[in-house]
């Protein structure tokens, strides 16, 4: 048996481990609009850690990363990874190569998103001219975070931290999108989290490039202006926004998930991992 985890988020347990790492476990929880929903989706744990392997496999040349050994307990196998203890940078380094959700919103009010002015005339769901770092700052758990512009976290972190988390981010974006455009794949947008390890090498932490940090849209059917099919948690989201009657501005917390809701969600998960790694995820 685990004993307690020393950090207990929205999706992960984390547990402390021997020789200074972290027994790193993804439940099967699932989080939308900052709540944790009642409901889990079977098996989004372990796609989610088999997809970030698989992911930090890809992206090996380019970054280091935390994975140490997927050694792990038999109770959490196959969803946990032992990784290397970080000094966690505090941003969600985001990458956007396509305008929606926040970005759509913010693009809307003044044209630009977290301080980087795009031309006019875009839509929902429209291509950038070229990907744009877009950082935000963790807010905590329940709240929003917030999007913030360059200077901001060159303010916070100081001038070169910043370079180096905005380069490294639309680095890995680049790379990962142009393998996901191989698969029929658009990589809309994603987040990442970097840390630091004791010598100031910047290392790839977190989960990577999952359809829960991630937006994964169907390249055959992309359309700016139209909803656009994906293999993320939009489905839920859209779900509860529009189906379930709940009222996403009170204090409420969500709905359970219906058995089809919970099934068709499961569904875009392993659709995300089978077309990704062009191999059946095997429970
Ligand atoms: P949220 O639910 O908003 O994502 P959270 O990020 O605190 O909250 P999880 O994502 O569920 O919760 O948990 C993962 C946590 O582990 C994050 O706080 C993340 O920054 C941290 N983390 C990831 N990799 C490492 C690492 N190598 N060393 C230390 N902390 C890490
Ligand atoms: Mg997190």
């Amino acid at each position: 048996m685990l004993d307690a985890p020393f950090h207990t988020g929205k999706v992960r347990r984390l547990y402390h481990w021997p020789d200074d790492r972290i027994l790193m476990v993804a439940t099967d929880a699932i989080s939308a609009y900052d709540h944790v929903l009642a409901t889990p989706i079977p098996d989004k744990g372990a796609v989610l850690t088999q997809l970030s392997l698989w992911w930090f496999d890809q992206l090996a040349d380019l970054i280091p990363n935390h994975v140490v050994s997927t050694d792990v307990p038999e109770e959490v196998a196959g969803r946990a990874i032992i990784v290397e203890r970080l000094d966690m940078v505090p941003v969600e380094c985001v990458a956007r190569g396509y305008l929606t959700g926040s970005g759509w919103v913010e693009y809307q009010a003044s044209r630009s998103v977290c301080g980087v002015d795009l031309p006019e005339g875009l839509a929902d769901g429209s291509k950038l001219p070229e990907p744009i770092f877009t950082p935000a700052i963790k807010a905590p758990m329940g709240e929003h975070d917030e999007n913030v512009d360059f200077a901001t976290i060159a303010n916070l972190h100081g001038e070169e931290l910043a370079t180096r988390l905005r380069d490294a981010t639309l680095e890995i974006y680049v790379r990962a999108a142009g393998l996901a455009a191989a698969r029929g794949i658009i990589l809309a947008d994603t987040k990442f989290e970097f840390g630091l390890r004791a010598d100031g090498t910047l290392v790839l932490a977190d989960e990577v490039l999952t359809p829960d940090s991630s937006r994964f849209w169907d390249a055959s059917a992309w359309q700016p202006g139209s909803s656009l099919p994906s293999f993320d948690k939009q489905y839920v989201r859209d779900w509860l926004a529009h189906d379930s009657g709940w009222d996403k501005a009170s204090d409420t917390p969500p709905p359970p998930l219906p058995d089809a809701v919970v099934a068709a969600t499961r569904d875009r998960y392993l659709e995300a991992f089978r077309r990704l790694t062009g191999r059946d995820f095997a429970a």
